[in-house]
């Protein structure tokens, strides 16, 4: 495949963006460097590069395009709120009509408040934490990604009850020590923070499905037991429902009944939601909420300060009032549903034929591919899969016409558009995959 103008502009980008991309996840880094694709055009659930290449998209822009690109509903509502000018910095109804279908799909959520992005939205459920609690200190996960603030981007320490350390340069080890870091799916290690540092702890921070090293479910009871210790210490549950609310049914994950586990998600309701990506149907958004109490501390009520010039925007309002719409209409988690069931089984089987140890973890239209012959449930298991098999695989994909995020720790999207024709090129494509990285 002829890719001669993404590589002359990835030259031009590195001279003026810094390492050419305006966000390091796009970076071809993690598969071998090189020029990652350029594209100049989305439409359905195809890209198309500069060199005019078509390509299947799995990327779905890191999750927010599950309609598939410029959804006409999506495309007229943004056209609509911008004839009618863009940002007023005023309230609007619009804002009022997006709080409540977001509140009737996620009940927890007695107020909410639009931001613009997922990390101000997890920043922000932090603050409030804080605020409520009068407490410092924040428990999360290792391997879950949480956006790009201070608080968030700290590793594990030696164990499972130290402090962190900085996970990025710029850093305060000073924040970091306000940070504990366990392991996924362990509740006792959980346990075993909550003994050391509960009662310094503001809150628990989790997404409720992993999306972030691959997709991982939580195990039975896992978010029960979670919920319970957090709240027997007096820390709040949080919960970063970024990647997971509206990809599995309408609603959040908190709310998902139809989950692979003996148990379900449904009773087991965090204080505070963090949200983004698809709620903005492909434009800038995030948000939080929570209850009602909690949600009080915000200014103007209460004295945690949060603020935005860009934040509830009619365009990115618009935008994800036409999303959910969208979403809404019958069958459409279904036919995400069975679309990744069989592109999943597809390229399960076709790993097995060739012999390639491949681990699948599949919830509803999102799916991640591990290279290794053990199940995958924390990161720990995550980190121990083979990066160059899938540096392999996903650069034969892409020579294929089949676009998937350059990562070993990213998921499959499946987006409306997506047809049954797609999934069979896609299943060939990794048949012809394997059997070149066995050759
Ligand atoms: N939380 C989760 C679970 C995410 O996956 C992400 C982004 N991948 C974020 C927060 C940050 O969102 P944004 O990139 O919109 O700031």
């Amino acid at each position: 495949m002829n890719r001669t103008r993404s590589e002359q502009l990835y030259k031009q980008a590195l001279t003026h963006i810094v390492g050419g991309v305006n966000s390091p996840s796009r970076s071809f880094k993690a598969v071998g460097g090189g020029a990652p694709v350029f594209m100049k055009r989305g439409q359905g659930a195809y890209f198309w590069d500069e060199d005019d290449n078509r390509y299947i998209d799995y990327l779905a822009a890191y999750g927010p395009i599950i309609l598939g690109h410029a959804h006409p509903h999506v495309t007229e509502a943004i056209c609509r709120a911008a004839l009618n000018g863009t940002l007023y910095g005023t309230p609007t109804e619009l804002e009022i009509e997006f709080a409540r279908l977001i509140k009737e799909a996620v009940p927890s959520l007695d107020k909410v408040r639009f931001v613009n992005s997922g990390t101000e939205a997890v920043m922000t459920t932090i603050r409030v934490a804080r605020a409520y609690t009068g407490r410092s200190k924040i428990i999360k996960f290792a391997g879950c990604y949480h956006g790009h603030s201070d608080l968030v981007l700290v590793a594990a320490g030696s164990g499972p009850s130290t402090l962190g350390i900085p996970d990025s340069a710029g850093i305060p080890t000073t924040i970091a020590h306000e940070v504990i870091t366990v392991p996924f799916n362990d509740i006792e290690a959980l346990k075993a923070a909550l003994e050391r540092w509960g009662h310094e702890t503001a809150a628990v921070m989790v997404e409720p499905i992993v999306g972030n090293f691959g997709m991982v479910m939580p195990k039975h009871g896992y978010l029960e037991e979670l919920c319970r210790l957090t709240r027997e210490y007096g820390a709040l549950v949080i919960y970063d429902e970024v990647i997971t609310a509206f990809r599995f049914h309408y609603g959040a994950a908190q709310t998902f009944a139809g989950l692979p586990l003996s148990g379900s998600l449904l009773d087991v309701e965090p204080d505070l939601t963090a949200l983004g990506k698809i709620i903005g149907g492909g434009l800038p958004i995030g948000a939080y909420g929570g209850r009602k109490e909690v949600m009080e501390q915000v200014a103007p009520l209460g004295p945690a300060y949060q603020a935005g010039t860009m934040a509830g925007n009619p365009a990115s309002i618009s935008a994800g009032i036409a999303c959910l719409q969208a979403l809404a209409e019958p069958g459409t988690y279904a036919k995400l549903d069975k679309l990744a069931a069989s592109l999943a089984s597809g390229i399960g089987e076709a790993a097995a034929r060739h012999g390639v140890p491949l681990t699948i973890n599949r919830i509803g239209g999102a799916f991640s591919t591990h290279f290794c012959d053990h199940p995958v449930t924390n990161y720990e298991e995550a980190q121990d899969t083979d990066g160059e098999q899938f540096a392999a695989f996903f650069r034969l994909m892409l020579e294929q016409g089949i676009c998937l995020a350059p990562s070993k720790y990213e998921a499959w999207f499946l987006t409306i558009a997506h047809t049954e024709q797609d999934i069979e090129k896609t299943v060939q494509a990794a048949e012809l995959a394997f059997r070149q990285m066995k050759a």
